[in-house]
């Protein structure tokens, strides 16, 4: 029987960077990780900003606008 421990391998391993897909080395010299460069987080990050703007914005926008009362002639 092969024993397999969690964590056998402590060490660097590759993931797909999320900004870009490709390899990334997810390990703790890797500053931008789980992104493969500085490049691909700042990308993430500008989306990450972008995306809230947007959320932010449709908040602020779902009070509609209140309706003129139905004014009975
Ligand atoms: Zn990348």
């Amino acid at each position: 029987m092969s024993r397999q421990q969690p964590g056998d391998r402590k060490s660097a391993r590759t993931i797909a960077c999320p900004a870009c897909g490709g390899p990334s080395r997810y390990a703790s010299d890797n500053a931008f990780r789980p992104f493969c460069s500085q490049r691909c987080r700042n990308l993430d990050l500008g989306a990450w900003a972008s995306e809230r703007y947007r959320v932010d914005a449709s908040a602020s926008g779902t009070q509609e606008r209140t309706e003129p009362p139905e004014e009975s002639r």
